[in-house]
C-alpha cells in the first residue's frame, strides 16, 4: 500500500519516512502543496498525510481541489498543538482525520490504520456476500432476505469485514474501527462481540459466512 506524505519540514519527513516504511507501507513524497496535488492525482495512493502550512499551496486548498476533482483518496492533516479551526476547517474541505503536531509514532499507526479500514464513502451503499447484504443508507442488513437487527459494534464489526471479503482482517483492525484505537481489550470484548454476530449472521445457516484466522483475527467469506 502506498502512502503520500505531504510535508515541507525536512526532518519530520525523514521520520515518517521511515517510520511507515518500517510497517511494510511504501512512501512517496512530496515537499509542497503543489507538487502534492500533482502526485495526488496521478498516482493511486491508499493515503495521504497533507500537512496544512506547506509552500506554494496550503493543505486545506489541496484538499478542497482533490475532493473537488472527485479524489476521495483518504487524507489525514497534520495540523499544530491546539488550533481547533484547523481541525474543523480540515474535516470541512474533506479531510478524513487529523493529527495534531508534535505526535507519537503509534498515535500515528493507529490513525493510519483506521482510516484505511473505513470502508470507502464513495463506493456503492450497498455490500452483498453471498445471502448476506449490508445497506448502509439504511443502516439494515439482511441475510436470505430477513431483516438482522445488530448492535452498533456488531454493526461495525460486520461493515468492516463486509468490505473486504475474503481478506483477513487483524484482531486490531477490527478493534480500531469498532472501540477506536486507543482501546484496549480486557474481557476478550472482539471474541465475545464477534460470537453475538455469528450467532446472528451464521447460526443454523448452512454456509457460516464469518470465519477464524488463526494468530490474525476473522475473515468474512463465502
Ligand atoms: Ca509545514
Amino acid at each position: 500500500m502506498a502512502i503520500l506524505v505531504v510535508e515541507d519540514e525536512r526532518k519530520l519527513v525523514d521520520i515518517l519516512k521511515r517510520a511507515l516504511k518500517g510497517e511494510r507501507y511504501s512512501v512517496d513524497v512530496a515537499y509542497d502543496g503543489e507538487e502534492g496535488l500533482e502526485k495526488a492525482m496521478k498516482n493511486n495512493y491508499a493515503l495521504i498525510i497533507l500537512d496544512i502550512m506547506l509552500p506554494k499551496k496550503d493543505g486545506f486548498t489541496v484538499c478542497k481541489e482533490l475532493r473537488q476533482r472527485q479524489i476521495h483518496t483518504p487524507i489525514i492533516m497534520l495540523t499544530a498543538r491546539g488550533s481547533v479551526e484547523d481541525r474543523v476547517v480540515g474535516l470541512d474541505v474533506g479531510a478524513d482525520d487529523y493529527l495534531i503536531k508534535p505526535f507519537g509514532l503509534n498515535e500515528l499507526f493507529a490513525r493510519v490504520r483506521a482510516v484505511l479500514r473505513r470502508p470507502k464513502t464513495t463506493e456503492s451503499n450497498v455490500t452483498k456476500v453471498a445471502d448476506l447484504i449490508i445497506d448502509r443508507k439504511k443502516h439494515e442488513v439482511t441475510r436470505a432476505g430477513k431483516v438482522i437487527p445488530l448492535t452498533p459494534k456488531e454493526y461495525k464489526l460486520l461493515d468492516t469485514l463486509i468490505s473486504n471479503p475474503g481478506e483477513a482482517i487483524n484482531r486490531r483492525q477490527l478493534i480500531d474501527h469498532a472501540w477506536g484505537p486507543t482501546f484496549k481489550e480486557t474481557n476478550n470484548e472482539l471474541n465475545v462481540h464477534i460470537r453475538y454476530l455469528r450467532s446472528k449472521i451464521d447460526s443454523g445457516k448452512n454456509k457460516p459466512l464469518i470465519h477464524t484466522v488463526r494468530g490474525v483475527g476473522f475473515v468474512l467469506k463465502e
